[in-house]
């Protein structure tokens, strides 16, 4: 399975792996921000979004 955490915006992943990060982390990696709607983000406001994919890649 995979984790994602994806902007609240616009829906764009902006972490997705197979390892649980914490929010803060990939936040901070992507300066705050929405590389693809600008949107700020801030893990205070930020609706976490874990999801569970069950099923393989292929
Ligand atoms: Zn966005």
């Amino acid at each position: 399975m995979t984790y994602e955490i994806a902007c609240m915006s616009c829906g764009t992943a902006l972490y997705s792996g197979f390892d649980l990060r914490s929010p803060g982390d990939v936040l901070k990696a992507a300066d705050y921000k929405c590389k693809k709607c600008g949107t700020k983000l801030s893990t205070a406001k930020f609706s976490v979004e874990v999801t569970k994919l069950d099923g393989s890649f292929s």
